[in-house]
């Protein structure tokens, strides 16, 4: 998944690393790590986020076809970006991801995440999705 939201992945490179587009085609869908969510809270005071006001805040967004993921936080009245919240563990949006199915292991190495950056010429936010 990428760690910019809105990037779409070129046809050539997609081709290479046999990625393949979100479930929504060209649009930026939400990226749930499912039981592995622990708590969702503030970058910029670390204040814990009720997860109604989360919830709220993406289905506004979700709406709006996720022309923007900006949002007030409730905490300390900035203006962040839904993708770049503390979220315990990894989560976030995109329009591109790359999934590996029961791999039987945790996460990808460095060197891994490495290789996988240099080929796609972009870096991306791994993330460990328990269904
Ligand atoms: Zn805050």
């Amino acid at each position: 998944m990428w760690r910019e939201p809105d990037h779409l992945l070129p046809r050539a490179q997609a081709e290479r690393t046999r990625a393949f587009p979100s479930s929504a085609g060209s649009s930026v869908e939400v990226v749930i790590c499912g039981f592995n969510l622990g708590r969702i809270s503030c970058p910029h005071c670390g204040a814990e986020f009720a997860p109604g006001w989360w919830g709220e805040a993406v289905s506004e967004r979700y709406y709006e076809g996720f022309s923007t993921l900006m949002v007030t936080v409730p905490c300390c009245d900035v203006e962040t970006s839904l993708n770049e919240l503390a979220y315990d563990w990894p989560m976030g949006f995109a329009r591109f991801r790359i999934e590996v199915t029961y791999p039987n292991r945790a996460w990808l190495t460095d060197e891994e995440l490495a290789s996988l950056t240099d080929a796609l010429g972009h870096p991306l936010r791994p993330m460990l999705v328990h269904i």
